[in-house]
């Protein structure tokens, strides 16, 4: 198979419908173009993660018959490419160190530039990357044409911060390229990360994937459900249940059939247009 799709859970806690949705969406989206489906752990923020949770998120996935190919990839243990990866960004010009304080970024919006000179390792200070007058453009298979001025809307951005972490932008990027993603399929509140994604890429001399940022499931209070909002954990002793609510949610509806018929039955009829491009509301009985 060449290229993949893949779904990047953070193990911070089980999945739950609007997970399983998303899951389920880049699954369907990746077998219908004869991609290989990849899952990757996005567990770099350490104190969120549980560790229970990463065993309930592969039973779950297993439970629904969304199988993952290849070993389960987890960012904590891709270090050395991230740091690869600063040491050309480093090489290229492309970073500096910054050494603001909290209190010297207060009211501004847009990083202002006050350490861009500082070129040469300093202990203690954060890595940003320089966006200067770049411009990122790209059509969104959901959404549409998507335009970022990076000077105006996100600014010379963090790639590692100062406590010791490598930014989650810096190493989506890294392993989108080494797992040769092609297809990313997630959720429209994820659109702000795709400019810095795609400009380190750029940066690293990566090939870009194509985007789909598909709606996003809401609670009837209009949040998007989610372990904060209290979407409760998935019963995986209801498959089909659970994935015909998905389905429906993707704008499919399925005849009558068992796990593994419903599975390639929406392979079959996957579309990103039944989806449409609207958050949706979705109660939970
Ligand atoms: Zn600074």
């Amino acid at each position: 198979m060449a290229g993949a799709g893949r779904f990047a859970p953070s193990p911070t806690g089980p999945l739950h419908i609007g997970s399983l949705y998303t899951a389920l969406a880049s699954f369907l989206d990746a077998r219908a173009h004869g991609l290989a489906w990849r899952l990757r752990l996005d567990d770099l923020d350490q104190p969120r993660n549980d560790p229970a949770a990463l065993d309930s998120i592969l039973r779950t996935l297993e439970a629904h018959g969304l199988h993952w190919d290849g070993a389960v990839q987890r960012q904590s243990e891709h270090l050395e490419r991230y740091a690869a990866a600063l040491a050309t960004l480093h090489m290229t010009g492309s970073v500096f160190f910054c050494t603001c304080s909290r209190k010297q970024l207060r009211g501004h919006s847009i990083y202002p530039g006050r350490c861009r000179h500082r070129r040469k390792s300093i202990a203690e200070a954060a890595v940003r990357v320089r966006v200067d007058e770049a411009v990122c453009e790209f059509t969104d298979l959901a959404q549409g044409q998507q335009r970022f001025p990076l000077g105006e809307t996100t600014g010379d951005f963090v790639v590692k911060r100062r406590d010791g972490p490598f930014a989650y932008q810096l190493a989506t990027a890294v392993d989108d390229g080494d797992a040769d993603i092609v297809r990313v399929l997630r959720g429209r509140d994820l659109l702000g990360n795709t400019p810095r994604q795609l400009f380190l890429m750029r940066l690293l001399g990566q090939k870009a994937p194509a985007y789909a940022h598909i709606p996003v499931l809401l609670n009837p209070a209009k949040e998007k459900w989610s372990k904060q909002t209290q979407a409760p954990a998935i019963d995986d002793r209801k498959p089909s249940a659970n994935l015909r609510t998905s389905l429906a949610l993707l704008g499919l509806s399925p005849p009558e059939l068992d796990l593994e018929g419903l599975i390639r039955w929406a392979v079959a009829h996957w579309g990103l247009r039944r989806i449409g491009h609207r958050d949706r509301v979705f109660a939970i009985r």
